[in-house]
């Protein structure tokens, strides 16, 4: 079994990598969200037991996390493995997912960050502009208009929400960087953490990221 942590902040490219993957590996890609969603449809136990916090407006709390994913891995398509996406997002959680895996002989193999600097990630992130007659979204990187400020559709003015100005995304991103940085420290001192250069094209990315899951594999002897 070759457990996967990914790991980046919103906006380095995470899900595109993942679905990468996913594909090469053969094994699923378990995104937290969509594993709640999967346990609160399927109406188990413990996705039951997460539904009422959930429905009570609070954080489930790590152990039914923990209990929800081992559910998950039980099923036939994690035989082989998993990508873990999401989970665990803080050291604590990390702490808590490698004492639950020791307990069942095995342990993170990998955990692979795609790095990519706080001021870039907020280029990416805040590039989002709709138009004001339409919405007709456009990106200033990846989808820019074929006249700046103006809709190619209807020629309306482009506007950005408040949610997507750098300000407000820098201000969002802080917390979320801090999160992800404890869990970075996390794995860097148990030794699981690679790290790949974000910045680098997409197909870099998943070529860098493969090549350390294949370092890791013929290297390093399993426990137990
Ligand atoms: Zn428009």
């Amino acid at each position: 079994m070759t457990l996967v942590v990914l790991l980046g902040a919103p906006g380095a490219g995470k899900g595109t990598q993942a679905a990468v993957l996913r594909d090469r590996l053969g094994i699923p890609h378990v995104a937290t969200g969509d594993l709640f969603r999967a346990a609160i449809r399927d109406a188990t136990p413990v996705g039951l037991e997460a539904k009422s916090y959930m429905d009570a407006g609070r954080l489930v709390p790590d152990d039914v996390t923990i209990r929800v994913l081992e559910e998950r891995l039980g099923r036939p398509d994690a035989a082989a493995g998993a990508i873990l996406d999401g989970f665990p997002r803080t050291a604590v959680q990390a702490g808590a997912l490698d004492a639950f895996l020791a307990q069942r002989g095995s342990r993170v193999d990998a955990a692979l960050l795609i790095d990519v600097p706080a001021e870039d990630l907020v280029k990416r992130l805040s590039g989002r502009w709709i138009c004001q007659a339409a919405g007709h979204p456009y990106h200033a990187a990846m989808n820019p208009p074929r006249v700046a400020g103006m809709c190619d559709v209807d020629g309306s003015p482009l506007v950005q929400r408040d949610d997507d100005r750098p300000e407000t995304i820098r201000a969002r991103l802080a917390s979320q960087l801090a999160d992800l940085d404890a869990v970075v420290e996390h794995y860097r001192s148990t030794g699981a953490l690679r790290t790949v250069d974000g910045l680098r094209p997409i197909a870099d990315v998943s070529a860098g990221l493969l090549g350390a899951l294949d370092a890791i594999a013929t290297s390093t002897p399993r426990p137990g």
